[in-house]
């Protein structure tokens, strides 16, 4: 590739023409994109999106973006009209549980930086007169939420990179990627009318990057490129009234819109006044998934015109039948569509995704090959900033994991599982979602070997990356301990029972057995395989074969990409405990050219079991005659061994705090192994133990999980994680970054906070306060049964991360006073693992 690539984008909508800005103004100016479509109302989604831009999101990530498109289109203007209207955002709440939800929201506005207020229903009123007064119960205002023009927004980015260089071309159709040696090397278009001006040429585009932001004709792109696209293009009711005598003079042509966009999300609406017409946004109806390869067929479907304009693709024919319900919810929330009708409506098309998130990077298997899609205008020009971030210098500011591409398992790629988690995203877009919340459907996915006995026990499992999980078994309920579990409010106890805290202490006090297998395990081969892995991550691997490593994944400015347990089995072979697909991702793109590392994911084939407790070694040694003692297996080796009958790969780790190991056998011995520990355990009073209990004791512990409590936006030393650096060890992706870092150094940290109040569980995202102004936020939380206490990690700047600071959680509108404390809370000598 030359310094300055040649970079093709397909799709002229809000995020092609957002990247072809951010592109340009970075440098890259060698940017063609093409449309299949007239410019700039190509016929694609954001040609007719209504443009309600409500920033605050569960997700930090998303909330990011959706900011820095407020503030970026806020500025921007095309012939004197504006992009972005800050009219301000108003979700109001029906229910009691609405208005809980509106308060945690308000939380999440507060950590991550949106102004936001909760407004009494008087409040609501006056900000939206429209609304009747006696159906609401709070309202969440942000003010500065508002409206995107998008097809202005497009067009405004777009002259600017025609200003440094970009062209843009309509009618320009993408029916091919071309590709050598695995990169990608240009794009074929059919032009429409050119030479004659009668029919269609072909043209081809050489490229060094394509960026594909073809919105929902996503996977038509991916199928060029050999890619899997994950996404169902769905269509969504949009309809506008006829005039209401209430709006007569209220808002000029130019402004379209005065009072606050709106939210009814009890009943699936949205709101948006179109100058003196109200629009009505509908996520209330039945899916209606679309097939790409009729889309396109404008003469089979019933293609309404876009107002003013030509025929699209991305508008279906209203249905008016689906509309039926929401016309009628929409009258009763704002009474002055009483003597109005529906002018107009459309079904219009845009992408959905299995988790709701949108669909960033680049495909694992043409290089080159990029994509950005089911992006929403909220995030066009945050999604754009990153895109154009990692292209040009390698990596986004804005951690993008939740968002990855290449983030799914292979089983979530089956077209089946795409629709139908995408259909249900839809459904539940509005929905009040509990962060343990698992998917319903399609359920039993991926099982563990030890599932039938789990099932026995009575387990209630949860989902993650498809795998079923026991969150605790309800054959323990008959534990002593259960009574000493204290009770917690409403919402920390979804998901949740004091059997998972009775699983904790005995697994303090006794052993118990942790399903570890849905975790990532990759095997790492090959003469080249010790110096990989050390160029990869930050600790010393170079150790005698037995050793095992915790180690850290970092991306080139220091970022923490994940963070591994590395287990030297042979010379030439190591095991190492992941995060998930994207550690395989890393890997991969990693590789060296001469086939000297082979990189393979053994996490279906094998399973694993932690074994963890005071009376681990009691149970374990009997059933080997290998040396489990301290002095003959020392903590951090590894061995491979027999338990019974069954060969098993020993570590003597834990990620509870108790002396124990985790045994990993192949899939069709792990019931084997159950078994036999089972049996064996019986006099020892071995218990099976879930998910909740583990995330207790890790929290105890201060053990973090990468992907909640650190991520690529986060150094080691500010994550509590500088011991897993060795800087003298010679150079590793991310070492430079971090040369003059120090935990003194930084700026903020992942502090251990304890709340006063012990039965106050908070659950994770919450703001934390201090000094009364919100200074950070929690990522993981629980409550600790052996110490006592109820725990939050979180992210705060370092000045007030010395133990001993006073701040407060705000959980659902409650500041509660916790205090910073030195970590780890229990067994900080580590004499429970050391002995
Ligand atoms: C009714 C409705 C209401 C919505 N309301 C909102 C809202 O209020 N707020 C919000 O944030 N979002 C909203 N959205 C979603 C939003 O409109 C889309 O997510 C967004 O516009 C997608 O932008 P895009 O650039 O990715 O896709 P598009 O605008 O669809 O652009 C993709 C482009 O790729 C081109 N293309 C595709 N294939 C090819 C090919 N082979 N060759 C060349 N060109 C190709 C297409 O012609 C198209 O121009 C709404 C969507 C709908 C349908």
């Amino acid at each position: 590739m030359t310094a300055q690539p040649k970079v093709v984008i397909v799709g002229a909508g809000i995020v092609g023409c957002a990247l072809a800005d951010e592109l340009t103004a970075r440098g890259w100016t060698e940017v063609t994109v093409l449309d299949q479509g007239p410019l700039f109302a190509t016929g694609g989604s954001s040609s007719h999106a209504p443009g309600l831009v409500f920033q605050t999101n569960s997700s930090k990530t998303m909330t990011e973006f959706a900011r820095y498109t407020v503030d970026k289109y806020t500025d921007l203007s095309l012939d004197g009209q504006w992009c972005f209207r800050k009219v301000g955002g108003l979700e109001v709440a029906t229910t009691p549980e609405r208005v809980a939800e509106l308060t945690r929201k308000r939380g999440w506005a507060a950590s991550w930086g949106v102004r936001a207020r909760l407004a009494d229903p008087d409040e609501c009123v006056a900000l939206h007169p429209l609304l009747d007064r006696e159906q609401v119960l709070a309202g969440l205002h942000t003010p500065d939420d508002g409206l995107a023009k998008a097809l202005r927004a497009g067009e405004a980015q777009a002259r600017r990179a025609e200003a440094r260089g970009a062209r843009f071309l309509a009618h320009h159709t993408v029916t091919g990627i071309e590709s050598s040696g695995g990169r990608v090397t240009g794009v074929v278009t059919d032009v429409a009318g050119v030479g004659t001006g009668v029919g269609t040429e072909q043209a081809v585009f050489p490229a060094d990057i394509v960026v594909s932001c073809a919105g929902f004709w996503g996977p038509k792109l991916g199928r060029m490129a050999g890619l899997t696209v994950p996404l169902v293009p769905m269509a969504h009711q949009y309809a506008r009234t006829t005039p209401l005598p209430v709006l007569a003079g209220q808002n000029t042509e130019l402004q379209e819109a005065t009072k606050p966009i709106l939210r009814y999300q009890d009943r699936d609406l949205y709101f948006r006044e179109h100058v003196d017409r109200i629009g009505i946004g509908s996520y209330a109806h039945r899916p209606l998934p679309v097939d790409l390869d009729d889309l396109d067929d404008l003469d089979d479907l019933d293609h309404p015109a876009a107002p003013g304009g030509p025929v699209m693709p991305s508008m279906l024919a209203f249905t008016e039948e689906d509309f039926e319900p929401s016309w009628h919810d929409a009258r009763a929330l704002l009474p002055a569509l009483a003597g109005a009708k529906v002018e107009e409506g459309f079904n219009g098309v845009f992408s959905f995704t299995p988790d709701g998130f949108p669909l960033l990077g680049e495909a694992p298997e043409l290089s080159g090959f990029w994509v950005a899609e089911a992006v929403w205008v909220t995030h066009s020009a945050g999604v754009a900033k990153a895109m154009a971030e990692w292209l040009v210098e390698g990596r986004s500011r804005t951690d993008l994991h939740e968002c990855d591409l290449n983030r799914f398992e292979q089983v979530q790629l089956a077209p089946a599982y795409v629709h139908q988690r995408s259909c249900q995203n839809f459904v539940e877009v509005y929905d009040i979602v509990h962060p343990l919340q698992p998917m319903e459907e399609p359920r039993p996915l991926r099982v563990s070997p030890f599932h039938a006995r789990q099932r026995e026990l009575g387990a209630v499992f949860l989902e993650a990356s498809g795998w079923e999980r026991p969150h605790w078994y309800e054959a323990n309920a008959g534990l002593a301990e259960v009574s000493e579990i204290p009770g917690r409010g409403a919402w920390a106890s979804r998901y949740w029972s004091p059997i998972a805290g009775a699983e904790a202490l005995a697994t303090r006090s006794r052993v118990a057995l942790y399903d570890m297998t849905a975790l990532k395990r990759l095997e790492v081969t090959g003469p080249g395989a010790l110096a990989f892995l050390q160029r990869l991550t930050t600790n010393q691997l170079d150790k005698p074969v037995g050793a095992v490593t915790y180690t850290l994944l970092l991306d080139e400015s220091g970022g923490v990409r994940s963070d591994l347990t590395v287990a030297r089995l042979g010379e030439r072979r190591f095991q190492v405990g992941a995060n998930g697909m994207l550690d395989l991702d890393w890997f991969t793109r990693h590789l060296p050219d001469d086939g000297t590392v082979q990189v393979r994911d053994i996490t279906a084939g094998t399973c694993c079991l932690g074994v963890w407790g005071p009376l681990a070694r009691e149970l374990v040694q009997p059933l080997t005659g290998a040396d489990f003692s301290h002095r003959g297996f020392g903590y951090f080796k590894a061995r491979q061994t027999y338990l019974g009958n069954v060969p098993v790969t020993a570590m003597r780790l834990s990620y509870v705090g108790e002396l124990g190991w985790e045994l990993y056998t192949t899939a069709d011995a792990g019931q084997q192994l159950w078994d036999t520990l089972w049996r064996a355990g019986q006099p020892l009073g071995i218990v099976a133990a879930g998910r909740s209990a583990f995330n207790s004791l890790r929290l105890e512990k201060g053990y973090r999980s990468w992907g909640t409590d650190m991520t690529a936006e986060h150094n080691p030393y500010e994550a509590g994680l500088g011991f897993a650096v060795r800087m003298d060890k010679g150079d590793f992706v991310g070492r430079e970054a971090l040369v003059g870092v120090t935990e003194e150094t930084v700026a903020r940290r992942l502090a251990c906070l304890v709340l006063d109040d012990p039965h106050a569980v908070v659950t994770g995202k919450e703001p934390v306060y201090v000094d009364g102004a919100p200074a950070g936020y929690v990522t993981s939380a629980a409550y600790g049964y052996s110490v006592g206490r109820s725990i939050a990690y979180a992210w705060l700047p370092a000045t007030a991360a010395a133990p001993g600071t006073r701040v407060q959680v705000e959980y659902f509108g409650e500041r509660l006073p916790a205090t910073v404390a030195a970590e780890p809370l229990f067994d900080p000598e580590m004499a429970r693992i050391r002995r």
